[in-house]
Parts: C-alpha cells; sequence; structure tokens
C-alpha cells in the first residue's frame, strides 16, 4: 500500500493487484503498538484503512485479482491474472508472506475445526474454552495474549526452553495469569472428530515422554514463508524463498523491485515494510525515468 502511495502521489500510472482485502498480514493482527505516531496502539484494521485511503486519494488505482505469474524479461512486464493482464514498466512485488503448517498429523484434516493460523479470525469461537498456541516467536506470544480475552486457558507450546519472542512482549505474557508455557515441548498430532478439536499430543523433549492434552482448539504460529508462488525464476531469492534485494529494493531483474516481508531482511515489522515500500517505489520510478524518457 505504501508503495502504491508513494507511486501514484509521484505521478505515475500505478496498478495496486491485491487478492484479497488491503492490509495483507495486518488484518490478521487485532491492534498494532509498535507503529509510530499512535502513543496507545492502533486498531491494525483501522491502520489498514488509513493507509489505504491516503493511497486512493493520490489517485492509485486497485484491481482484486490473483496473480498467476509474471514476464519480467524485456523492457515491459507482463502480470497475468486470471482474467486477463497488466503490462507495466516496471514492478514492485510486495505479496508478504503466509504463515508455516507444522506439518503434524491431524494439522490439515482439521483446520477450519480447532486448527487455525489466525487468532483475530478465531479466537471468539473459543470463548470459555482451553486452547493452545504453538511456537515462541513474536506472533506466538501476541496472539497467545490476545487469546487469553476469550479462552478460559491458553497453552503456549514452545520446542525450546526460551522463547525466541522480544523480551517486551514476553514480560506481558509473563504477567498473564491465563497463559500456561508448555516449554521444551513438540506437539506431534492434532486429534478430534467431526466436532472438531480434542486433544493434542504433546512429546517432552527432555524425557521423551508423551502425554495428551485436552484442547478445544489450536493456533499454528511457527513461522512465516514468503508468498512467492507467481514468481518466475529469474527473480533470484534465498534458500527459504525469500526475495533477494539491494538497498534500494532490487531485485535480481531490472525493473522489478521488492518490498516489505516478501524479501530477505532482518526486521519484519509494518514500520520496515513501509519504509521498503516507499524506497521501491521511488527507485522503480527512477528506472522508468532512466530507461523509457
Ligand atoms: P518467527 O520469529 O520465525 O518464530 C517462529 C517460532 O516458531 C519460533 O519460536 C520457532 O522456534 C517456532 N517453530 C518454527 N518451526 C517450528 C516447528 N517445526 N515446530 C515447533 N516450533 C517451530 O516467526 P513469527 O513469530 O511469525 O514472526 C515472523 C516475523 O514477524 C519476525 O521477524 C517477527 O519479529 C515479526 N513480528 C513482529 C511483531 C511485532 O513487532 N509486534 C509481531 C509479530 C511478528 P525456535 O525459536 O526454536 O526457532
Amino acid at each position: 500500500m505504501t508503495a502504491g502511495l508513494y507511486a501514484a502521489r509521484a505521478r505515475m500510472k500505478a496498478v495496486l493487484v491485491e487478492r484479497m482485502g488491503f492490509g495483507g498480514q495486518l488484518l490478521t493482527y487485532e491492534r498494532v503498538d509498535n507503529y509510530p505516531g499512535f502513543p496507545e496502539g492502533v486498531g491494525a484494521f483501522g491502520l489498514s484503512e488509513l493507509i489505504s485511503a491516503q493511497a486512493l486519494r493520490f489517485g492509485l488505482q486497485t484491481r482484486n485479482a490473483d496473480v498467476l505469474g509474471l514476464d519480467v524479461n524485456g523492457p515491459v512486464k507482463t502480470v497475468r491474472l486470471a482474467d486477463g493482464t497488466i503490462q507495466a514498466r516496471t514492478l514492485v512485488i510486495a505479496s508478504g508472506a503466509s504463515p508455516h503448517k507444522l506439518g503434524i498429523k491431524g494439522e490439515i484434516e482439521l483446520t477450519g475445526r480447532g486448527v487455525s493460523y489466525c487468532a483475530v479470525c478465531d479466537a471468539p469461537f473459543y470463548r470459555g474454552q482451553d486452547v493452545a498456541v504453538v511456537g515462541g516467536g513474536d506472533t506466538a506470544v501476541e496472539e497467545a495474549i490476545y487469546l487469553t480475552k476469550f479462552a478460559n486457558r491458553v497453552y503456549l507450546i514452545h520446542r525450546r526452553d526460551k522463547l525466541r519472542a522480544t523480551p517486551i512482549i514476553c514480560e506481558k505474557a509473563f504477567r498473564n495469569e491465563k497463559l500456561q508455557f508448555v516449554l521444551s515441548t513438540i506437539v506431534t498430532e492434532v486429534q478430534g472428530g467431526d466436532g472438531g478439536v480434542e486433544s493434542l499430543v504433546l512429546q517432552d523433549r527432555k524425557t521423551g515422554g508423551t502425554s495428551r492434552l485436552p484442547v478445544a482448539g489450536v493456533f499454528m504460529f511457527v513461522g512465516i514463508r514468503p508468498n512467492c508462488d507467481f514468481l518466475p525464476p529469474e527473480i533470484q531469492r534465498d534458500e527459504c524463498g525469500f526475495i533477494c534485494t539491494d538497498k534500494e529494493m532490487a531485485t535480481s531483474v531490472p525493473g522489478v523491485f521488492a518490498a516489505g516481508d516478501v524479501r530477505v531482511k532482518a526486521l519484519r515489522q509494518i514500520v520496515t515494510a513501509v519504509g521498503d515500500g516507499a524506497t521501491a517505489a521511488f527507485n522503480a520510478g527512477k528506472y522508468v525515468e532512466n530507461n523509457f524518457h
């Protein structure tokens, strides 16, 4: 959205292609506490609406579509959609990332019936019930805290004895009496039936012992993978699939830029995503100036 805002404000003829709602991963969170300018924090949906409204004010065009593929060789790039194509002199890829699957028995079968990847979407279903969160990063701990507003008890199950999440988030979690930490433990199976999730099978990594934990739902937050299925091989990526860029957000293909969680970077946050978006759009504009005028 920020790349679109900057491109439109620079008077480029820009179109933003989005398959869902504007905001991407932001829409899966409840509140944002670390975006500058909002001393009390800001609702994630509200922030997304503010940014998209700002971009639209500058005349950004939008198209609701799934990108099927890109043709990036040559001076004119083609974006292939289900219902047509878009041709452009430059592209900014800001397709973000999606939650990883844990890859255990029962996970796929019970997705949507107790296995979830979005607390904001599904937490209200678990009012007064016991649920589990798997993972130890910022997302897992923040979402576990959010779930305590609804659930009776939230088990945070992490494979190591130390959380990965940043200290300020952990401190808040440790103060929350509804949160119970199950450390050095892996989940090996999600069990349930037609009525949904009933329990998890846990393995203690120190003793090797297994146990059953009855829960009505389990939220998986074990990292992210880049949304790159539509990318051609010419665009260089790292071993995890994230797009490699230089500090101008340029990819290995001239005229193709990348911004946000989809690219290789150290800090994946909204504030760094908007910085990337501005830089990518600025350099995309320079690329057009240098090559077509
Ligand atoms: P993450 O930081 O990669 O953490 C993933 C967690 O899942 C880690 O604790 C990891 O364990 C665990 N994990 C990975 N594979 C696993 C497996 N197979 N079985 C069990 N556990 C597994 O991912 P994230 O929390 O989604 O965050 C993604 C990025 O967004 C990060 O850069 C994060 O800082 C950022 N973020 C920031 C905020 C914020 O600033 N408020 C909020 C959310 C996310 P190990 O620790 O053992 O590796």
